[in-house]
């Protein structure tokens, strides 16, 4: 009996030094936050809508041989970055739309 929990006692300072030791090499920022899902997916909905966009100004070129003056000459997607709320930067003399706040996307 006194084995066993004398056992028990090891594995939970065990695991209570494992975690320590996590949060001391990598940092408070390593254990995820709530916010962070919510993030992750503003951020991707940031991404289908560059996406979307892209798409858009495609087809418009094709249709009306020419590429449109403003995004908002577009139907769909939203002109603008759902995590800063800016307006996408778009160049109507190349088709090309941007996010300012993400520019790998
Ligand atoms: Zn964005």
């Amino acid at each position: 009996m006194g084995k066993a929990i004398a056992f028990v006692v090891v594995l939970i300072s065990a695991v209570l030094i494992i975690i320590a030791a996590k949060t001391l090499f990598l940092g408070p920022n390593s254990v995820p936050t709530p916010t962070a899902p919510i993030e992750r997916a503003k951020a991707t909905q940031c991404l289908n809508n560059i996406r979307n966009l892209r798409g858009s100004v495609n087809l418009y070129s094709a249709e009306k041989a020419g590429l449109p003056n403003q995004l908002e000459d577009l139907e769909g997607a939203s002109p603008f970055c759902p995590v800063t709320n800016a307006h996408y930067v778009y160049d109507n003399s190349t088709g090309k739309v941007s996010c300012p706040a993400h520019p790998r996307y």
